[in-house]
């Protein structure tokens, strides 16, 4: 990536004061390597060291979270939560639990988020929080207090003017309820607008689960229309099997797509009938198992590959919805060779910048996550929005704002590439847009 030798210091410094964070080094270089054209035409934003403090979260919480297993043994993890942001509004990002989450990988997602929730255009700032914890063969019991051991710390950090949490990975519907539980014990206080992705009765949002991954559809139709083009009858790869993969494969097959493989950390299925949704629905939400199943469950036309890349299956619309980095050079050489059109990232940051530069190089359409998968975060606003007034829309009203958010996105990224001469670059236009939105709101906020 080349970066203005203007703004090279600025991530020199970065690297130097975030030592071995290198996702949050990754994110920041990918931000500033679109900048340079954005200080080239207005040369206000390189003063002040408005670049610096964007840089720099507002806060950075790290905490102890002790708590029992059931077997009565006393286990240790470690909380985050960076207040990244708050120029546009209360600090909003998910939470993470997974075993990889460190101060880097929250500081990365905090920053993204900045951007992300800037493009959504609601008055939300930006964060991100997490824990070490690893979820995965935990029991019921065990999550529950290890969710309110984690809010027992987070509470006095948060409020609905303040901070606004809600799911990321290994963090969805059941965590969140635990979470608002012991928000509400210990503040005695039915704040519903304390969290996001809550129970519909809890003060939850209609379609806010389906969000991110309709909405990184929506955004990929888009990029399609652009060129007369739609998803019907077209192939696609979409890794992950969560919650946002799980509901861009729903809104794909409306859309007349044919889903030909998914998967999880262990491998991918892939079936030639095209994915039967239903039944990975039934092995993820409800019985919270393994993709491999699918294939044992299935049988004739799916197989399921331990290992392996799930890109070396062939595809015109390529959606990574897994995690950070899981789309490498070679993966992205091989999509290219195999013709894809499309790619759209419903996770953050999930192509690697060699990845990046070959679909950019090869003019394939590319969707940024900080663009694509903003639908969920905005969905959240939404959520915030009714539990502000006390209201509950119907799925149908919120699924059109969504799908009107979604489009505002797109056109604002597409119309901001070709200002700063650089058409059909998503990339840019998604940085140059979301950095301009907030970079304007904290100078008019004074040294802040
Ligand atoms: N974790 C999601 C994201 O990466 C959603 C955040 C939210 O709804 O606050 O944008």
């Amino acid at each position: 990536m080349n970066i203005d030798e203007k703004l090279q210091p600025i991530l020199d410094d970065v690297i130097r004061r975030n030592a071995g964070e290198r996702e949050f080094h990754q994110a920041v270089e990918e931000v500033l390597s679109s900048l340079g054209r954005v200080i080239a035409k207005r040369p206000y934003y390189a003063d002040n060291a408005l670049i610096e403090r964007i840089c720099e979260p507002e806060r950075q919480i790290i905490f102890r979270v002790p708590w029992v297993d059931d077997k009565g043994q006393v286990q240790i993890n470690r909380g985050f939560r960076v207040q990244f942001n708050s120029a546009l509004g209360p600090y909003k990002g998910g939470i993470r639990f997974h075993p990889s989450v460190n101060v880097g990988i929250i500081k990365f997602l905090g920053f993204e988020q900045t951007f992300k929730n800037a493009l959504t255009g609601m008055p939300i700032g930006g964060g991100k929080g997490g824990s070490d914890f690893n979820p995965r063969g935990r029991s019921d019991g065990e999550i529950m207090r290890f969710c309110q051991s984690f809010m027992s710390e987070l509470f006095r950090h948060l409020g609905e003017y303040t901070d606004v949490p809600a799911g990321d990975i290994g963090v969805g519907g059941r965590e969140i309820g635990y979470m608002f539980g012991q928000y509400k014990r210990l503040t005695n206080r039915y704040e519903a607008g304390v969290l996001t992705g809550k129970a519909l009765f809890h003060g939850g949002s209609r379609a806010r689960k389906e969000a991110t991954g309709y909405g990184a559809t929506y955004f990929v139709q888009s990029m399609l229309q652009t060129k007369g083009d739609s998803f019907d009858g077209k192939k696609a790869v979409v890794s992950g099997s969560g919650n946002v993969a799980i509901y861009t494969m729903e809104k794909i097959i409306e859309f007349g797509g044919k889903i030909m493989a998914c998967s999880d950390s262990n491998g991918y299925i892939v079936d030639e009938n095209g994915i039967d949704l239903d039944l990975v629905k039934e092995i993820k939400e409800v019985r919270r198992a393994r993709i491999s199943e699918y294939a044992r469950l299935k049988g004739t036309g799916s197989h399921y590959i331990e290992g392996g890349s799930i890109w070396d299956v062939p595809c015109d619309v390529a959606m990574p919805s897994a995690t950070q980095n899981e789309l490498t050079g070679k993966d992205a050489a091989t999509l290219i060779k195999n013709g894809v059109i499309a790619v759209g990232e419903g996770a953050n940051m999930p192509s690697t910048p060699d990845a990046v530069r070959q679909f950019l190089e090869a003019n394939i359409l590319f969707a940024p996550g900080k663009a694509a998968n903003a639908g969920g975060v905005a969905t959240s606003a939404l959520e915030m929005q009714q539990n502000a007034s006390r209201d509950f829309w119907s799925f149908e009203e919120t699924e059109g704002r969504l799908a009107k958010i979604m489009r505002s996105i797109h056109d604002s990224c597409a119309e901001t590439a070709e200002e700063y001469g650089a058409p059909g670059n998503y990339v840019l236009g998604a940085n140059i847009a979301g950095f301009v939105r907030v970079a304007e709101s904290m100078d008019a906020l004074g040294v802040i």
